[in-house]
C-alpha cells in the first residue's frame, strides 16, 4: 500500500509538474493511444502497481489540462492544492457519508460547511443545504424541494402521490436558462417544454416587464446568478417581490455566479438574490475543489427534507444532521471535505481574492481584445468574455486554429444570434503569465486570419 500510494503520488506531482508546458488540449495520437488501456478484461490478477503506470502512460497525456492555467473553456475550474491533498486524504478514509453513524467526520464537516457558505454567498442562516454531484443536481434538488412546497400548499402530497393527478404546476424560465436545468425540470415530471419562456435582454437577462401575469398557484420561477455566456444576472430584486406577493417560489440556478457574492467589487451583483427560496451552484467551478461538488439550498429546510428523506415521517427532530435526509443519494463519498478544507484555508480573504483576480483576468482579456479592434458582445460584469472576430467563418477558424495551437482552449458558441468564442476564467491557477500568453496567441492567430 506504502509503495503504491508514493508511485500515485509522484505520477501525480509530475503531471501537474509538466502540465505547464504541454498543450492544453491533448493530441490525437494521445487519444488514439487510450485504445493501449482496452483489450481483452485480463484473466489473470496482475500488480496494482502496474496497472498505475499504465494509466499514467497512456491516461495522463490524454486528459485535458484544466488543471492548469490557461484553460478558459465552458465555466470549468481548476482544483485548489488543498482541495486536492484533502481530496486524497479522504479518499484513503474511504467514508460513507450518507449517515452521521457511517461517517461522524463527513456529517459534521457538511454541517461547518453549510454554515460557512451561507455566510459568504449571504444566503438565509436558515437554510437547509444538500452536496450533490453538480450544478445539475443542485438545480435537481432544490427543484424537489420546491415542488414539493407549492404543492403541499395547494393541499397535493406530491412524495406520496406523485404529479398523476396534482394541481399542474406552471414552471416559469427565462429564454436563456441553461439547457441543464430543462433537463432537470424533465427529470422531475414537470417537463422539459412545458414552461412558460420569458424573453430576456442584449446581457440575456430575464425582462421583469415581460414576465406573464402571476395568477395561477402553483408557480415556481427560475431565475439565473451568472448566465453561461455572458456572466449577466437576472433582476432579482424586481421579480422576488412579484413572486411571492403572488405566492410562486423562487428559485435561483447560481451554478457559477452565486460566488460573486464572495468578492466586495461584484457583490452588487447578487442584490436581491437572498431574497429567493432556493439556490443551486457549483463548488467544483468557482471554489475550485475537485469533482463532483454540487450545492443546493433551500429556505425551507422542512420542504427539502419532506422531498429527500427516504421515510415518512420526515419531521421528526434528529440529535444529529443525517446527510441523506436532504439530498437524493444514499451512500456516496464525503464531499463536504473538500468544500470545507478550501473554504478553511483560503478564508474570506482568500476566496474574495480568487473571485476578484479571476474577473479582473476576464476584463484583462476583454480590453486587450477591444483595443485591437475585436468585439466583445458582453458587458463583462463578471468572468465571462464573449469576442468576435470578424463574421461567423472568421471567428469558427479562430477557435480552431486557437485550440490546435495549443496554448490555451477557447470554446465557440452561438449567442443571440452571433457566433463568437467564450473565455471563461475560472481557475485559481491562471496566473498574469497565463493571460499575458494567452492573449499574444489569440491576437496572432487572429490577425492572421484577417490576412
Ligand atoms: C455549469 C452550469 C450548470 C450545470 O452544472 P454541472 O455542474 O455541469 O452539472 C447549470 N447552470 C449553469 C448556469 C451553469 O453554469
Amino acid at each position: 500500500m506504502d509503495n503504491l500510494l508514493q508511485t500515485a503520488a509522484m505520477y501525480a506531482q509530475e503531471y501537474l509538474r509538466e502540465l505547464g508546458g504541454r498543450s492544453v488540449a491533448p493530441s490525437a495520437g494521445a487519444i488514439d493511444r487510450l485504445s493501449a488501456l482496452g483489450g481483452p478484461l485480463p484473466d489473470a490478477a496482475s500488480s496494482p502497481s502496474e496497472t498505475l503506470a499504465l494509466l499514467h502512460e497512456f491516461g495522463s497525456p490524454a486528459t485535458v489540462a484544466s488543471a492548469g492555467g490557461r484553460y478558459f473553456g465552458f465555466v470549468i475550474g481548476g482544483c485548489l492544492p488543498v482541495a486536492l491533498a484533502t481530496n486524497w486524504l479522504a479518499d484513503a478514509w474511504d467514508q460513507n457519508a450518507g449517515y452521521f453513524v457511517r461517517s461522524p467526520v463527513g456529517a459534521v464537516l457538511e454541517e461547518i460547511s453549510l454554515r460557512w457558505l451561507c455566510e459568504v454567498l449571504d444566503l438565509p442562516a436558515q437554510c437547509a443545504g444538500a452536496f450533490v454531484t453538480g450544478g445539475t443536481m443542485a438545480n435537481f434538488t432544490a427543484l424537489a424541494a420546491a415542488r414539493h412546497a407549492v404543492l403541499a400548499r395547494v393541499g397535493w402530497d406530491v412524495e406520496r402521490d406523485g404529479l398523476f393527478g396534482a394541481p399542474p404546476i406552471t414552471v416559469i424560465v427565462g429564454t436563456e436558462a441553461h439547457p441543464t436545468l430543462r433537463k432537470v425540470l424533465g427529470l422531475l415530471g414537470l417537463g422539459r417544454d412545458r414552461v412558460v419562456t420569458v424573453p430576456v435582454d442584449d446581457q440575456g437577462r430575464i425582462r421583469a416587464d415581460a414576465l406573464p401575469p402571476l395568477d395561477w398557484q402553483p408557480t415556481i420561477i427560475c431565475l439565473q446568478a451568472g448566465n453561461a455566456n455572458t456572466g449577466a444576472f437576472d433582476p432579482a430584486d424586481a421579480i422576488c417581490p412579484l413572486a411571492h406577493e403572488a405566492g410562486a417560489w423562487v428559485h435561483v440556478d447560481g451554478a457559477f455566479g452565486l460566488w460573486a457574492a464572495a468578492a466586495p467589487t461584484r457583490k452588487h451583483l447578487v442584490h436581491g438574490l437572498n431574497e429567493a427560496d432556493s439556490w443551486a451552484t457549483d463548488a467544483h467551478k468557482w471554489l475550485n475543489v475537485s469533482y463532483d461538488s454540487g450545492l443546493a439550498f433551500v429556505r425551507d429546510a422542512e420542504a427539502l427534507r419532506a422531498a429527500m428523506s427516504v421515510s415518512a415521517p420526515y419531521l421528526s427532530q434528529d440529535e444529529v444532521r443525517e446527510p441523506s435526509f436532504f439530498t437524493p443519494e444514499t451512500s456516496r463519498r464525503a464531499r463536504g471535505v473538500e468544500v470545507w478544507a478550501a473554504l478553511r484555508s483560503l478564508g474570506r480573504a482568500g476566496l474574495a481574492d480568487l473571485i476578484e483576480r479571476t474577473c479582473h483576468y476576464a476584463t484583462q482579456f476583454a480590453d486587450c481584445l477591444r483595443a485591437a479592434g475585436y468585439a466583445v458582445l458582453n458587458d463583462v460584469v463578471l468572468n465571462q468574455v464573449l469576442v468576435s472576430f470578424g463574421d461567423a467563418e472568421s471567428t469558427q477558424r479562430v477557435i480552431a486554429a486557437l485550440q490546435a495551437d495549443g496554448t490555451c482552449w477557447c470554446g465557440g458558441r452561438n449567442w443571440q444570434g452571433h457566433e463568437v468564442m467564450r473565455i471563461s476564467v475560472s481557475s485559481w491557477a491562471t496566473t498574469e503569465e497565463d493571460v499575458a500568453r494567452s492573449l499574444a496567441t489569440m491576437l496572432r492567430i487572429a490577425a492572421q486570419e484577417r490576412h
